[in-house]
């Protein structure tokens, strides 16, 4: 290990165990590139209430400032505007890496800006981990699984993706950054962690990304028909965000590089989640089919095994329990803030 990060690591971790346990310890000083979008905004959360200073590095492509303004003046918090495709210079000690627009829509929409960001954003943040002695989580993806030919997925499973697709600036972008992390911790000692994170929703997406489940809950909201690709019956397991951060977290601060699945092994058609939508938002909710996009994966659910022994980790919110609390955030941001708009 790099000295810099052992020294404030060593005295925050229980003997033997993995998990923070939140006990008097000099705080962390933690970048997390991409943490104005969905999924860092609320890991910055997590840092910030721990205790620990945080740097957003964020180009502001699909994040947004409001999902962090909360932290405005806080003393141990920084939004720093910067593309990570271009090199960049600071000291900390652990780096967060989510920099990359998730939703097959944004990240289609300028396929060579997300190739770039995968392979480019990647290698410099890893050149930024060797150079300070940080330690580096990348946030891979369920995709690197392509349209699996194993059901479920184990990471021990090498995937089945089109390298010349639609959606492979993504999926063998974020196989080319598993690559390079590897060879940072193998050939530079940089030590990294991976999470494969399969299909999560919460509070903060965008509304409009294109995704099944903000799609969905958008249109059950605004009372259009919910639009369903191909038959339906193709499936992904969705994952609540608060389950995948304590995933992270938990990563970051343990001592297996991964790759690690994370993700909700509850596992749904698209017409069976549309039920689920319908029973949480209107009952009188109707379905409109639509062609499905190309190369589209027919099945996902995560095997857990591995978190679940090494991390001590498993989701604790079934998509019942956690559609309603997205559904509240995305009500107030299509209707303002007034409930009784009719609804
Ligand atoms: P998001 O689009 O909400 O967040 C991504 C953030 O990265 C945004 O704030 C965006 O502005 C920023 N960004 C994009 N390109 C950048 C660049 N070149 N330089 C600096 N900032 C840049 O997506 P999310 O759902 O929060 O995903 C976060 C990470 O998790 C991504 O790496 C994504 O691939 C991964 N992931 C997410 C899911 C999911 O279901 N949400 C699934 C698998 C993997
Ligand atoms: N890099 C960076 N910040 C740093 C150190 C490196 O952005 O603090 C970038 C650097 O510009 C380079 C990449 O990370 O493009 C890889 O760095 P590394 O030192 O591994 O490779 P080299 O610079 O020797 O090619
Ligand atoms: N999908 C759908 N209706 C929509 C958006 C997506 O039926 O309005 C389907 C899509 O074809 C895919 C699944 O939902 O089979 C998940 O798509 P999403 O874009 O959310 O995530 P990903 O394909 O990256 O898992």
């Amino acid at each position: 290990e790099k000295a810099p990060y052992r020294a404030q690591h060593a005295a925050m971790v229980s003997p033997g165990g993995k998990i923070p346990l939140g006990l008097p310890r000099k705080p962390l000083r933690i970048v997390v590139t991409g943490g104005a979008g969905f999924v860092g905004s609320h890991l910055v959360d997590r840092l910030i209430e721990r205790g620990d200073s945080v740097i957003v590095v964020d180009n502001f492509f699909t994040g947004r400032k409001e999902n962090v303004q909360h932290h405005f003046g806080n003393p141990r918090f920084e939004l720093i505007r910067h593309d990570v495709v271009e090199p960049l210079l600071l000291e900390v000690d652990q780096i967060y890496h989510l920099a990359c627009p998730a939703s097959p829509v944004h990240y289609k929409f300028n396929p060579i800006k997300t190739i770039k960001t995968n392979v480019v954003g990647t290698l410099n943040m890893l050149g930024l981990a060797k150079r300070i002695g940080a330690r580096f989580l990348l946030t891979s993806t369920s995709e690197v699984y392509g349209d699996p030919l194993e059901h479920p997925q184990k990471e021990t499973y090498w995937g089945n993706v089109n390298p010349i697709g639609v959606r492979s600036c993504y999926d063998e972008g974020k196989r080319t950054a598993e690559t390079l992390a590897m060879d940072y911790h193998r050939g530079a000692e940089v030590q990294v962690r991976i999470a494969r994170i399969f299909n999560t929703y919460g509070p903060r997406m965008c509304i409009d990304d294109g995704r099944v489940v903000s799609n969905f809950v958008a249109q059950a909201l605004r009372k259009e028909p919910m639009t369903v690709y191909g038959d339906g019956k193709q499936t992904r397991s969705f994952q609540y965000v608060s389950d995948l951060v304590e995933g992270l977290m938990r990563l970051m601060e343990g001592e297996h590089v991964g790759p690690f699945n994370l993700g909700n092994p509850g596992e749904f058609t698209m017409l069976e989640l549309a039920e689920v939508v319908k029973e949480v938002i209107d009952p009188s909710a109707t379905i409109e089919y639509k062609e499905n996009t190309s190369d589209d994966p027919h099945k996902r659910k995560p095997d857990i095994s591995k978190a679940k022994e090494l991390l001590g980790w498993e989701p604790k919110i079934s998509l019942k329990k956690g559609l309603p609390l997205m559904v509240e955030d995305f009500r107030k941001r299509i209707f303002g803030d007034h409930k009784d708009k009719g609804l």
